[in-house]
C-alpha cells in the first residue's frame, strides 16, 4: 500500500505561510502568543547576566582579590539570579495559563469552518479526505497548526541568544594580543580574524544543514508515516473495540491483526522503512552534524585559550567567551534548524489553509421568515431538477409540488428513487440545479438560512443523539422546560420507558460521560428523535424513514397517534414501507427522481398499472 508523500515549499512560500498561521493563532489567542514570545526572549537573554557576573568573580579571584569587591559581586550575582528566577516563574505561570486551551482552540478553528461550510462541500468526499490528511499529519508527525507558535519560539530564542552572545563576544576579537607575544600577534591580524570568523560561521552553518537534511526525511515521508499510523490505529487496537468484539471472535480476525502487528518489516518495525532510514541517511546526517559541532567547539577553545595565554585578557574572560560562543553556536544551529523545520511544516500548513480557504458558493439571503401563529406557510417546488455535484444523472427530475397547510403528506418510493434528496433540497442543504423552491411565493435562497430552517423540524434517517441528559437531547438546550419535554416524550411513545428512569428527563443517555447513564435501543432512539421534533414545534415536521428501527407493535402505536402527534403542523413522511403511509392525506410516489403518481391510498391502489400498485403488491407479503 502506498500513500501520497509530501513536497517541500520554497523558502519564500514557507515564510509567508508560517506568518499567516502565526497571524491566525494570534487572532484566536493573542495573549497566548504574546506570553510565549515574551517568555522565550526572557529565557534567551537572562543567562548572559549569570555568565557576565561569573566572569567578573573569576577575574577578581584570579587578579586583585579585593575582598570587598568580591563580596559585592557575589551579592549582586545572587540577587540578580533570585530576581531572574522569580520573574521566570511568574512569566512561566502566565504562559502556561494562557496556553492551557490551545488544543481546543485549534480544534475550534476546524470546527467553526465545518459549521460554516455549505452542505454540498461537507458532503464532498474530497473535503473529508483533506481534513483526514490534516488530522493524520497532526496526530502522526505533530505537523500543522499545533507547532506554529513553538517554531517561532525556537526561532526567536535563537535570535536573541545569538544577539546577547555576540554582544559579550565582540571584545574577544577586538582585544589585542600584546606585541611581546611573538608569532601569536597574528591573532591581531584582521585578515586572520575575518578568516577565522568565516570558518566558524561555515561550521555553524553546515552542522544544522546536515541535521535539517536528516529531519526532512520525516516530513518528506509523512504519507508513509500516516498510512502506517492508520494501519496501526486499526490493527493495533482492534481487540479493544466493543463493536467488533463478536466478529473478531467468531471469524478469528485477530489472526490478520497478528500478521500485521508482528511483521518485522512493517513501517515502524526493526526491519521496516523508518528503521532503514535511521540506519542509513538519517543516521549518517545526524552523526555528521554532531561531529562538525565538536570541531567548532575545538576551534573556539584553541582561539580563546591562545589569546588568554598571551595575556590579551584574564581567566575570567575565558569563561565568558567560551560560554557565550558555545551558546551562540548552539543557537545558530537552532536558528537554521528551526527555519528548516518551519519550512518542513509549511507544506502541512498549506493543506490546513487549503481547507480553511474553501469558499462557500451558495447564495445566502437575508430576508426573515414572518412568524405566524396560524402556521400559514406555503411551500412549493416548481419544476425542480437536481444533480449531485460531480454526477451526470438527475437525482430529481422536474418535480413540482405544493404542500397544503396542515396536510399529512407521504413520500414513498423504492430505495434510490429520490425521497431523501427531495428533503435535502427542501431543507436547503443543496440548491436545485434547475427550477426553484418557494416559501410563501419567495425563493428560499432569499431567506436567512437559519430563519428558514426554523420552519422545519426534521428527523433524518441517520440522526444523532448525544451522551447528554435525555431532556437536553429532546430540547437541544441546557435549560429546558421539563414538563414540555415529558409531554413530547409521551406523545412520541417513550412515556413508559421514561417512567422507569429514576432521574426522569435528567437521566444521561449512554454511559460515555456518566456511569449511571442508560443504554437505549434503536427504536427508543427514534422515539426520542421524534420527541425532539415535537419540542421544536416548527410548522413543518419532516420524518425520513422514522420508523425503520421500530418493531411492528411500536410502529403501529406511533401511527395510531400520528395525527395527534403532528397536531396542526404540516407533516411530510418519507418511507419505502407503503403500509406506513395509509394514514396520510396525500401520497406522492417517487420513481427514478420523478413524482409518478399522487393521491390517496385507495385511489392509488386501484390503478393497476401504477407504480404504487406494483410496490404495494411487492411488499404485501410483509404485512399480510
Ligand atoms: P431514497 O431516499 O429514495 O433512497 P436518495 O434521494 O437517497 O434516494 O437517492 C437518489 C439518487 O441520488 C440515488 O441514485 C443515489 O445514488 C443518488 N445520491 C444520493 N446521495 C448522493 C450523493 N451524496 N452524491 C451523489 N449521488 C447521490
Amino acid at each position: 500500500m502506498k500513500n501520497k508523500d509530501n513536497k517541500l515549499l520554497s523558502w519564500r512560500e514557507a515564510f509567508k505561510i508560517n506568518n499567516r498561521a502565526l497571524g491566525l493563532m494570534y487572532k484566536k489567542a493573542p495573549k497566548m502568543v504574546i506570553s510565549r514570545i515574551i517568555f522565550v526572549i526572557w529565557k534567551a537573554l537572562t543567562p548572559y547576566l549569570g555568565i557576565y557576573f561569573s566572569a567578573l568573580v573569576i577575574s577578581e579571584l584570579a587578579g586583585a582579590r579585593n575582598v570587598e569587591r568580591l563580596k559585592g559581586l557575589v551579592v549582586l550575582t545572587l540577587v540578580s539570579q533570585a530576581c531572574i528566577s522569580l520573574i521566570d516563574a511568574l512569566l512561566r505561570k502566565w504562559k502556561n495559563t494562557e496556553s492551557a486551551g490551545v488544543y481546543q482552540m485549534i480544534e475550534g478553528i476546524f470546527r467553526d469552518k465545518l459549521l460554516d461550510m455549505d452542505f454540498p462541500i461537507i458532503d464532498d468526499t474530497k473535503t473529508h479526505e483533506l481534513l483526514s490528511t490534516i488530522r493524520q499529519n497532526s496526530n502522526g508527525g505533530g505537523w500543522g497548526l499545533h507547532q506554529v507558535v513553538g517554531n517561532y519560539e525556537r526561532l526567536l530564542s535563537a535570535i536573541f541568544t545569538i544577539t546577547g552572545g555576540v554582544a559579550l563576544t565582540i571584545s574577544l576579537f577586538t582585544t589585542k594580543v600584546p606585541e611581546y607575544a611573538g608569532e601569536l600577534v597574528i591573532l591581531n591580524n584582521p585578515i586572520f580574524i575575518i578568516g577565522l570568523i568565516i570558518i566558524m560561521l561555515a561550521i555553524i552553518y553546515i552542522a544544522p544543514v546536515l541535521a535539517n537534511k536528516a529531519g526532512s526525511y520525516s516530513a518528506l515521508n509523512s504519507g508513509t508515516h500516516n498510512l502506517a499510523n492508520r494501519l496501526f490505529g486499526f490493527f493495533g487496537w482492534l481487540g479493544y473495540r466493543k463493536d467488533c468484539a463478536a466478529d473478531v471472535r467468531i471469524y478469528r480476525q485477530d489472526r490478520i491483526c497478528d500478521k500485521y502487528n508482528s511483521d518485522k518489516t512493517g513501517t515502524f518495525s526493526s526491519k521496516g522503512f523508518f528503521a532503514k532510514l535511521a540506519r542509513g541517511p538519517v543516521g549518517f546526517y545526524f552523526a555528521a552534524s554532531s561531529a562538525i559541532s565538536v570541531v567548532f567547539t575545538g576551534v573556539v577553545y584553541v582561539f580563546v585559550c591562545l589569546k588568554a595565554w598571551t595575556g590579551a585578557f584574564d581567566i575570567g574572560m575565558v569563561t565568558q567567551y567560551v560560554a557565550a560562543i558555545t551558546r551562540v553556536s548552539g543557537n545558530v544551529s537552532s536558528l537554521i534548524g528551526g527555519a528548516g523545520h518551519m519550512r518542513n511544516n509549511a507544506s502541512f500548513l498549506k493543506l490546513v489553509f487549503d481547507f480553511l480557504d474553501i469558499p462557500n458558493t451558495m447564495y445566502q439571503g437575508s430576508l426573515t421568515v414572518e412568524k405566524r401563529r396560524d402556521r400559514d406557510y406555503e411551500i412549493e417546488f416548481k419544476n425542480v431538477s437536481f444533480k449531485y455535484p460531480g454526477s451526470d444523472d438527475y437525482a430529481l427530475k422536474n418535480v413540482s409540488m405544493k404542500f397544503k397547510i396542515g396536510e399529512r403528506l407521504a413520500v414513498v418510493g423504492q430505495n434510490g428513487s429520490g425521497k431523501t434528496t427531495f428533503i435535502k433540497l427542501l431543507c436547503r442543504l443543496y440548491d436545485p440545479t434547475e427550477g426553484e423552491i418557494l416559501l410563501n411565493g419567495i425563493n428560499i435562497k432569499k431567506y436567512n438560512y437559519y430563519d428558514y430552517m426554523s420552519v422545519f423540524s426534521v428527523v433524518f434517517q441517520d440522526f444523532n443523539l448525544f451522551a447528554f441528559k435525555l431532556g437536553e437531547n429532546v430540547s437541544t438546550k441546557v435549560n429546558y422546560d421539563r414538563e414540555l419535554v415529558e409531554d413530547c416524550l409521551n406523545k412520541a411513545g417513550f412515556g413508559e420507558r421514561l417512567s422507569e428512569m429514576p432521574e426522569g428527563t435528567e437521566t444521561y443517555l449512554y454511559k460515555k460521560f456518566c456511569k449511571d447513564g442508560v443504554e437505549i435501543s434503536g427504536g427508543e432512539e427514534q422515539k426520542i428523535a421524534l420527541a425532539r421534533t415535537l419540542y421544536k414545534d416548527a410548522p413543518f415536521i419532516v420524518l425520513d424513514e422514522p420508523m425503520a428501527a421500530l418493531d411492528p407493535v411500536a410502529e403501529a402505536e406511533v401511527y395510531s397517534k400520528f395525527d395527534e402527534i403532528a397536531g396542526d403542523k404540516t407533516a411530510i413522511y418519507i418511507s419505502h414501507r407503503l403500509s406506513s403511509c395509509r394514514f396520510c392525506d396525500t401520497i406522492a410516489v417517487f420513481d427514478k427522481g420523478q413524482i409518478v403518481e399522487r393521491g390517496i391510498h385507495d385511489e392509488l391502489l386501484a390503478n393497476e398499472k401504477g407504480k404504487y400498485h406494483e410496490l404495494w403488491h411487492a411488499q404485501a407479503q410483509y404485512y399480510a
